[in-house]
C-alpha cells in the first residue's frame, strides 16, 4: 500500500455528474455537457493541479474503467507532486503465460457448461410495491453463485498457435465444439470469412490467421465463437496449440511509476 499523509479525506458519492459547486472562474474548463475538459492520458484538467477520474472524468462507464482511470489519475498526481512531467510515464506492459499443468489439465476451469443463465430471485411483487425502499433483488444463494460463476468464458485465456509445430493432422478441427478452426487456402479477409466452415459474420472481431504451413494452407480461426475450452490444445499431438493467459499490467503510483 501507498500511504499519503493528509489533513482530510472527503468521500463524495453521487449518482450523476454535477459540478455547480466548482467556481467557474478558477480555471477548470468544462465542455458543453458540463464535463471537465481533460487530457485523456493524464486526467489533468485545464487547472494543472486538479485531476479527475472515474465517472467524473468522462461520464458513466463501468467500475473497471473507473478504477483504471483512478490509477492513471493517481500516477499523474504523484508525478505532479514530485515536480515531474505528468505525460512522462511508463507504458502498460502485456504478457501471455501458458496455463498448461498436464496433458489434460489447465490452471483455469475450462469445462463447458450448457446451463441456462440462473435467474436472480426477487422479493414478492406485493412487498416490493408496498415499500419502495425495499431491495428487490435477493441475490443468489452460495451454491447457485458457484454454478453461475462457472459459466465464465475465460476471456483472458487465449488460444495461441505455433505455425512450425503444426503437422496439419486436423485433430483440433475434429474436436473443436464450435467448428471454429480451419485449415484452408489463404485469401483476402472477406473471402476467408466466407470460406471457413462456419462463416465469420462478426466483422468487428479479427480473424486469427497463421503463417503459411507446409502444405501451403493457413490456419484460420474465428475468435468470435471460441469457448476457450482448451480441447484443441489437449488434443494436439505436437503442442501447436497452447492456452495462454493474457496479463495487462499498469504502473502504480509512487516510486514504481518513475523512470
Ligand atoms: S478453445 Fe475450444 S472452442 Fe476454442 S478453438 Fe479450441 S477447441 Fe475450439
Ligand atoms: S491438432 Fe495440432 S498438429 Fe494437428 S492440425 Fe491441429 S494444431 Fe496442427
Amino acid at each position: 500500500p501507498v500511504l499519503y499523509p493528509c489533513d482530510a479525506v472527503l468521500v463524495a458519492i453521487g449518482q450523476e455528474n454535477a459540478f455547480p459547486w466548482i467556481e467557474k472562474d478558477i480555471g477548470i474548463e468544462f465542455d458543453d455537457w458540463g464535463m471537465p475538459v481533460l487530457n485523456p492520458q493524464t486526467y489533468q484538467s485545464s487547472l494543472s493541479n486538479v485531476f479527475f477520474g472515474g465517472d467524473a472524468a468522462f461520464g458513466p462507464k463501468n467500475i473497471i474503467t473507473a478504477v483504471a482511470q483512478g490509477h492513471q489519475a493517481a500516477i499523474s498526481i504523484d508525478l505532479f507532486c514530485n515536480g515531474q512531467k505528468v505525460e512522462e510515464r511508463l507504458p502498460p506492459s502485456t504478457n501471455l503465460v501458458s496455463q498448461k499443468m498436464g496433458i489434460h489439465e489447465w490452471s483455469y476451469d475450462n469445462g463447458i457448461t450448457t446451463d441456462d443463465r440462473k435467474i436472480v430471485p426477487l422479493v414478492e411483487l406485493t412487498s416490493a410495491l408496498q415499500n419502495r425502499a425495499l431491495e428487490v433483488e435477493l441475490g443468489f444463494d452460495v451454491q447457485t453463485a458457484f454454478v453461475e460463476a462457472q459459466r465464465c468464458l475465460n476471456c483472458d485465456v487465449q488460444t495461441v498457435f505455433t505455425d512450425d509445430k503444426c503437422i496439419e493432422c486436423d485433430a483440433c478441427v475434429d474436436i473443436c465444439p464450435m467448428d471454429c478452426i480451419n485449415f484452408i487456402e489463404n485469401a483476402e479477409e472477406e473471402e476467408l470469412r466466407q470460406n471457413i466452415r462456419v462463416k465469420a459474420v462478426n466483422v468487428e472481431q479479427a480473424l486469427y490467421v497463421s503463417g503459411e504451413l507446409k502444405t501451403g494452407k493457413v490456419m484460420v480461426k474465428d475468435e468470435d465463437v471460441c469457448l476457450h475450452c482448451g480441447l484443441c490444445a489437449e488434443r494436439c499431438p505436437t503442442a501447436a496449440w497452447d492456452m495462454q493467459q493474457f496479463y495487462y499490467q499498469v504502473t502504480k503510483a509512487a516510486s514504481a511509476c518513475k523512470k
